[in-house]
């Protein structure tokens, strides 16, 4: 039998719409075991996979059958709301994460961004935040907007400042996503609908739907979706997705996961210097010299110390 090449755009639990390489989305199904190494798992395929697969024929209807995962670049995982100690994968072999952030109405926390900024790190997935409703923001408020990208930028991260309301620089966002995997991600309210609603109607729609069963109560985490809104650039827009799951991070580790910090933490007077309390610590001189900014060295300290800044 032939074995054909696709792309995994979409998850229902049991059944998966693959795109193959001529543009075609095939139902398949997985047969046999599939398992990561040291990681348990509840769906051991996700968005975003490529697989290899075999066509069946059974009553005029073609359908596929999953023999292998490509071995991934990336993936996404999540604790399990269902089985303790399991993971929920979100997605696979991403090539970036937009952050919708907004300074008003809900106003993102830089916890919250920083948060997400550390798990995309312990990812390897790059981020841009996206500042959107800039249309409601007074002056004084673009100012302050611009000093926060300001500091996101010195860090690394690619910022820009959008409206999906007025269309502020939407082309400059869309060329952003171009030829790219990108999970959207944000708090709820943030205008993430919006925004894809003015890039791709088309996907505004489904993402209805899905949300509709989300209402009825159905588990929403299997029902992943990517949608191609043009030639090789997709979204994944999975309601209920606001920030990036993550499994553990040793405190010693942490650091490691704030760029700014992260070529500075071997020369600390003690090796294991958290960067809290220890004298002779180069971190915390860095932030009283300015080179890394207050809002970030708070962030580090609440994760730190295990604080929920999520919201
Ligand atoms: P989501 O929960 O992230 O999908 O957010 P929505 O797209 O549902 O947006 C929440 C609310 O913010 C809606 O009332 C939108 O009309 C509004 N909104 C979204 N983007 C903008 C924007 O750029 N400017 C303004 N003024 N309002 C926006
Ligand atoms: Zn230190």
């Amino acid at each position: 039998m032939s074995m054909y090449k696709g792309l995994v755009l979409r998850s229902t639990g049991s059944w998966y719409d693959v795109k193959m390489d001529d543009g075609r989305v095939l139902k398949c199904r997985l047969r046999g075991k599939f398992k990561i190494k040291g990681l348990k798992v509840t769906n051991p395929l996700a968005v975003g996979d490529f697989v290899k697969f075999e066509i069946e024929e059974k009553n005029d209807q073609e359908s596929g059958v999953i023999k292998e995962i490509l071995p991934r670049e990336n993936y996404l995982i999540r604790q399990s709301t269902r089985k303790a100690h399991h993971v929920h994968i979100i997605a696979a072999n991403l090539d970036q994460a937009v952050l919708v952030a907004t300074l008003v109405m809900p106003r993102t926390s830089f916890g919250f961004i920083d948060r997400f900024l550390v798990s995309a790190e312990a990812y390897h997935i790059s981020t841009v935040i996206a500042f959107n409703k800039t249309d409601l923001l007074e002056e004084e408020d673009l100012e302050y907007q611009r000093d926060v990208m300001k500091m996101y930028e010195g860090i690394g991260y690619e910022c820009i400042e959008i409206s999906a309301e007025t269309g502020y620089n939407i082309d400059a966002f869309e060329a952003l996503l171009k030829g790219k995997k990108t999970l959207l991600s944000g708090h709820s309210g943030v205008g993430k609908s919006t925004l894809i609603n003015r890039i791709a109607p088309e996907i505004e729609q489904r993402t209805n739907e899905i949300s509709a069963f989300a209402n009825k109560g159905m588990h929403t985490t299997t029902f992943a979706e990517m949608f191609e809104i043009e030639d090789d650039t997709y979204i994944i827009d999975t309601p209920g997705i606001k920030e990036l799951g993550l499994v553990h991070i040793e405190p010693e580790e942490l650091a490691g996961l704030f760029p700014e910090m992260r070529d500075m933490t071997g020369e600390c007077r003690f090796y294991n210097c958290k960067h809290d309390k220890e004298p002779g610590c180069v971190v915390k001189q860095a932030v009283k010299e300015g080179r890394i900014a207050i809002p970030r060295y708070e962030s580090y300290l609440s994760m730190l110390n295990g604080e929920d800044n999520r919201k």
